[in-house]
């Protein structure tokens, strides 16, 4: 938690493409905007042979650094290695991803010359880090609190990691809260009414899709129901024209270029930007020069083509609609507003399909789809740090599990404790019987999910109640109860009922999350980064203004008017001067940036006197 004595806090929308920050500033939400103008940033971390680059530098550099340029960190967060979801993704990356200790997907760099391994909370990390520096810049002071938004889909130890990336940041993440969920409060925000509204909120993003169906009523933003797809969006689609284009390329040029990092991710820059295009163009072209051999790439796609490509994928998001529905056991004629948010729910098929089964009703589109989520989550930031007026005061946030939550006692089988959708925080118990006679102790497994066989779920911690008394089976009864706070900590214990014998756990670490000493050596590294990009940007400077310097003293000793007033002797030293400096800095590879100092320095010592005796005689 934080007050407002310890400083601003921000809203993050941390997306698997793209991210946004916000910040509750004068009486109002205000989207940040970064150091190149834009109020999003792409969720990109590159590495080259000098320098780490993140967001827009690191994703302009992309076509000529492939191998090394880290995107999609979100579709790994939280994930195991062997997850066949990861297991495809790696197949279309153009980065390497290798597998780490305890099945820990590890993505593999070379920066400076070396091979460097990062987990994905360290990259999510270091967007993290680099929203915090924009919102530092912006509001010229240092920031601490956020809070930060997962899809709602996401487990436990999606959102774990999420929270570890923040604290790897340096972040005190206050509260994780659910892309959609945010999204509504940025809906709902400036529409506090009295009147219930019923409102669905369609999230279709770069990497993941949600939907939540929320109460809004005075102030207070009940969610009823969510259901997702942390595996579907506009980075699929753009996989569908990209592998549709290979197929062109082939079926033209009799040569595939699956297998050629650089072409694909060029070919994958441009799907996109065609893919944007369709959203208010029925046809565009895309092209792109010497693709693949020197052989440049041109054909035209149609928005039905487009469409067609990707219309499993589409219907998949309708079908979450009617799942979302069915499980908020609501009709879709009891559905007030249906609001669109993502950057892939611009997309007009997808809009078309939604519009459909909604009977033709208008869809809402009066968030903006890249903004919204960063929005709600800066309001959000706000109420807990105390720093909104009174309206910000009185939200009240009341979210769900968006999974159910269960245990395996001894038969494999998840039997669920708290069913998915159920208002947080919450306590629930179950009671369980011994299944072998004389059975003297009770292993249980904790699991996440909505798989009948236990071990399809996500595992997230287990414990054993021992000892219990010796009877025929079915005679010992356990009761176990599980609690969630309202920080999404789940606390599980058992009791024995007539010896009263008990235990607890807390499910807080598990196998595919960090350690603490993990974290703090990543905390660790990333500050060593920070020094190293800081002494870089020194050094950038430091050249920069050597170089300055060089050329406007050639342009001075250049200018007719002075080349004048300028003595002969005095002209030539300010040549032979520059010559030198330029010379040294066409020829020089690895130099820090108090030599460019020293040059400098050496430069304007001899410039100066001559240049200012003229500027005396003006
Ligand atoms: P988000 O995760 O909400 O930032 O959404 C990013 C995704 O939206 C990316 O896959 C973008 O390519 C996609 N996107 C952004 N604008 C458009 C558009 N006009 N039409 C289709 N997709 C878009």
């Amino acid at each position: 938690m934080a007050g407002e004595g310890e400083g601003p806090a921000i809203g993050i929308d941390l997306g698997t493409t793209y991210s946004c920050v916000a910040v509750w500033q004068n009486d109002r939400v205000e989207i940040i905007v970064n150091d190149q103008g834009n109020r999003t940033m792409p969720s990109y971390v590159a590495f080259t042979d000098k320098e780490r680059l993140v967001g827009d530098a690191a994703k302009n550099q992309v076509a000529k650094n492939p191998a090394n340029s880290v995107f999609d960190a979100k579709r790994l967060i939280g994930r195991r290695f062997s997850d066949s979801l990861v297991q495809n993704d790696i197949k279309l990356w153009p980065f390497k991803v290798i597998e780490g200790h305890a099945d820990k997907p590890m993505i593999v760099v070379t920066y400076k010359g070396e091979e460097k391994h990062f987990v994905a909370e360290e990259i999510s990390s270091m967007v993290l880090k680099k929203m915090r520096e924009i919102a530092e810049a912006y509001l010229d002071r240092p920031v601490k609190n956020a809070v930060v938004t997962v899809p709602a889909y996401f487990n436990d130890s999606q959102r774990k990691a999420t929270k570890d990336a923040g604290g790897i940041a340096g972040l005190n993440v206050m509260q994780i809260i659910n892309e959609p969920t945010a999204a509504a409060l940025a809906y709902g925000f400036d529409k506090v009414t009295v009147d219930k509204r019923n409102v669905l909120i369609f999230d279709l993003g770069g990497g993941t899709a949600d939907v939540s169906l929320l109460i809004i009523a005075n102030s207070t933003f009940k969610v009823k129901a969510v259901v997702g797809d942390t595996h579907l969006g506009g980075e699929d689609f753009d996989n569908r024209m990209v592998k549709y284009f290979i197929e062109i390329f082939k079926r033209r040029h009799k040569k595939d270029i699956s297998g050629n990092a650089k072409a694909l991710r060029r070919l994958r820059t441009a799907a996109e930007r065609a893919k944007k295009i369709l959203s208010s163009a029925s046809e565009t072209t895309i092209e792109v020069d010497y693709l693949y051999d020197g052989i440049d790439f041109s054909t035209c796609i149609t928005r039905a083509r487009f469409a067609e490509l990707n219309m499993d994928l589409f219907k998949k998001s309708i079908e979450l609609v009617e799942k979302c529905l069915a499980d908020a056991k609501m009709d879709k004629r009891g559905v007030h507003d249906v609001v669109l948010t993502g950057g892939s729910s611009r997309i007009p098929k997808v809009q078309e399909l939604l519009q459909d089964f909604f009977d033709g009703k208008q869809l809402n589109k009066s968030i903006n789809p890249d903004e919204a989520v960063a929005y709600g989550a800066a309001v959000q930031a706000a109420k807990i740090a105390g720093m909104g007026n009174k309206k910000v005061q009185d939200i009240v946030l009341l979210d769900v599990t968006p999974l159910s939550l269960g245990v395996d006692a001894e038969r494999g089988l998840m039997t669920v404790v708290i069913p998915r959708n159920t208002t947080l925080p919450t306590k629930m118990k179950r009671k369980y019987c011994t299944i072998k006679d004389n059975q003297t102790s009770v292993f249980f497994r904790v699991y996440e999910g909505e798989r009948a066989r236990a071990v399809d779920n996500n595992w997230l911690g287990e414990f054993t109640l021992s000892p219990v008394p010796a009877a025929p089976k079915g005679v010992i009864e356990i009761i176990v109860c599980f609690e969630i706070d309202a920080n999404g900590i789940l606390n599980v214990s058992a009791v024995e009922r007539t010896t009263g014998m008990s235990c607890k756990i807390t499910i807080t670490n598990y196998r595919t999350s960090l350690s603490t000493t993990e974290i703090n050596r990543m905390i660790q590294d990333a500050k060593e980064y920070e020094v190293e990009d800081d002494e870089h940007r020194k050094k950038v400077r430091a050249k920069e203004a050597l170089e300055n310097y060089a050329y406007k003293m050639r342009n001075i000793v250049n200018d007719k008017e002075i080349d004048e007033k300028l003595d002969a002797e005095g002209k030539e030293k300010i040549e032979a001067a520059i010559k030198e400096v330029i010379h040294w800095l066409d020829g020089i590879q690895h130099v820090e940036a108090d030599e460019f100092e020293e040059k400098l320095v050496g430069l304007v010592l001899t410039c100066n006197p001559i240049i200012g005796k003229i500027s005396g005689q003006q």
